[in-house]
């Protein structure tokens, strides 16, 4: 706490992924004192858990920015600590603290499945748990996710490509099928996130595809030459192939069953679909055949929902926001609302995928932050600036302390980040992570805490 500092308000921002660090760069450039707590030891969210390990460069750019962010003497950081019921504080104790506003940015940290018929057997994924797991983000890190040979990926995104990347250059599987319920020209991922696996695409099945769908394309105006050009654009940039993986795509194919025996997978039921045209948009529409995808594990790349456990409700796997907003940016509700009560939360904001579940790249996190900022600015400027903010803090910090021992300051960060560095060198790769909370806390100076 800096007794030199006279900031007139004081908010909590929960999460400190790229939307609640933009948002709390953006508070604190307007005088706002912050205090960020965050689940994970290490700030970043999936800008450090989340972006594909390889991409250094991009991660670098972004913790740089971090880092810059949090040397804000107006903000203060709690990594290691959940806010929820259950978790180290609620949302209730902090506005009680006195703190004046909270901003959510907690991102998408739910599950959602498409509640196929079956049960869920062993090999069964979500896309979540092993982006985590390969980002090595504790417990994530350290828990085991058997993969067989032949793996599904229900979803046909960036995510989807990334979990491939995985599965074709580290896990190097037999055959990786990317399930789409439309056809050739529905994707949704970036061309760009193709070149990693481009040299195991299987061309052939491509074109023997094409050339069967072709006709019903043409029927909706689509052009399959258009489709081959969006999948082989890639194999300019393509990495050079390090497994024999066979990469390919199962179009029109809706998931109905997971098909399981013993506790594993045996495969995977689809139901065949076709395109209907729906104005501008081509729609799948079930044409009750089915079909067995031979395969042994399943990943849905689905997108997220946000957290169930957190004090906030839910509605369509998002919290709840206030239709009708008293700040709104951009014609956006940031604003959660009290369902129960009907109106809003009126100190409580929502900000990057905890506002919208998996929508967007960090820019778009970034953009969002900022703005729920704003909206946040709008409503404390409806407050009585407060008398003695770091009194407040100060009080705070003690009590905090007290019960949560293990909270990560950001002196303590540069101690963890400055052991990584001496570890990558060391090991001779270009980053290191520890793999556990004890590692990252003992290299921190919390021995005698953990032990
Ligand atoms: C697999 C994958 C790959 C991606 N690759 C790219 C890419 O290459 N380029 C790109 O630009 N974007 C990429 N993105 C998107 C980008 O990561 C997101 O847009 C961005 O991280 C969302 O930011 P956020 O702050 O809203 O949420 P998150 O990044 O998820 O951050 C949420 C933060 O909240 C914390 N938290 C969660 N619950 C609690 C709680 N109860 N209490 C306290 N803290 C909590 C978490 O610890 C985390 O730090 C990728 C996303 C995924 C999933």
């Amino acid at each position: 706490m800096n007794p030199e500092l006279h900031s007139p308000y004081l908010v909590a921002i929960i999460g400190a992924g790229p939307a609640g660090l933009y948002a709390a760069h953006k508070l604190a450039d307007h005088g706002v004192r912050v205090v960020l707590f965050n689940r994970d030891v290490k700030p970043g969210g999936l800008a450090e858990y989340g972006i594909y390990p390889d991409k250094l460069k991009m991660k670098g750019g972004l913790r740089k920015q971090f880092h810059h962010i949090l040397s804000s003497p107006l903000i203060d950081y709690y990594g290691n600590i959940t806010v929820c019921a259950g978790g180290n504080i609620t949302i209730f104790d902090l506005l009680s603290a006195g703190f004046q506003a909270l901003l959510v940015a907690t991102g998408a940290q739910g599950t959602k499945w498409l509640g196929l018929d079956g049960e869920y057997p062993r090999g069964v994924y979500h896309a979540k748990d092993l982006v985590y797991h390969y980002n090595r983000l504790p417990p994530y890190a350290s828990k085991s996710y058997p993969i067989g040979q032949r793996v599904a990926l229900v979803g046909v995104g960036n995510v989807m490509m990334d979990v491939a990347h995985w599965l074709v250059r580290e896990v190097k599987v037999k055959e990786v099928i990317a399930v789409a319920r439309r056809g050739p020209l529905e994707m949704k991922y970036g061309k760009e996130e193709a070149k990693a696996v481009a040299a195991n695409f299987d061309l052939a099945k491509l074109d023997a595809d094409l050339e069967r769908l072709g006709p019903m394309m043409t029927s909706l105006d689509q052009d399959p030459a258009m489709a081959r050009e969006f999948f082989t654009a890639p194999l300019a940039k393509a990495l050079a192939p390090v497994s024999d993986t066979r990469f390919r795509f199962e179009f029109l194919a809706a998931p109905k069953r997971i098909l399981g025996e013993q506790g594993y997978v045996t495969g995977l039921e689809v139901e065949d679909n076709m395109l209907t045209c729906d104005g501008s948009e081509a729609r799948p529409r079930g044409l009750g055949t089915f079909r067995r995808l031979e395969v042994d594990t399943v990943v849905f790349c689905i997108g997220d929902t946000v957290d169930n456990d957190f004090c906030l409700s839910t509605r369509n796997n998002e919290y709840v926001k206030v239709p009708t907003p008293r700040f709104p940016v951009d014609g956006t509700s940031y604003e959660a609302l009290d369902p129960e009560l009907n109106r809003p939360f009126e100190n409580i904001f929502l900000v990057g995928w905890a506002r919208q579940a998996s929508i967007g790249l960090v820019g778009v996190a970034r953009h969002d932050g900022e703005n729920g900022a704003e909206a946040v600015l709008g409503y404390l400027h409806t407050l009585p600036p407060l008398a003695d903010a770091e009194e407040l803090l100060r009080e705070f910090d003690q009590e905090f302390e007290r019960f949560n021992p293990l909270a990560v300051r950001k002196e303590q960060l540069k101690c963890l980040e400055a052991t990584e560095l001496a570890e990558a060198q060391r090991h001779g790769v270009e980053d290191f992570k520890f793999t556990t909370n004890e590692a990252m806390l003992s290299v921190m100076g919390f021995t005698a805490v953990v032990e």
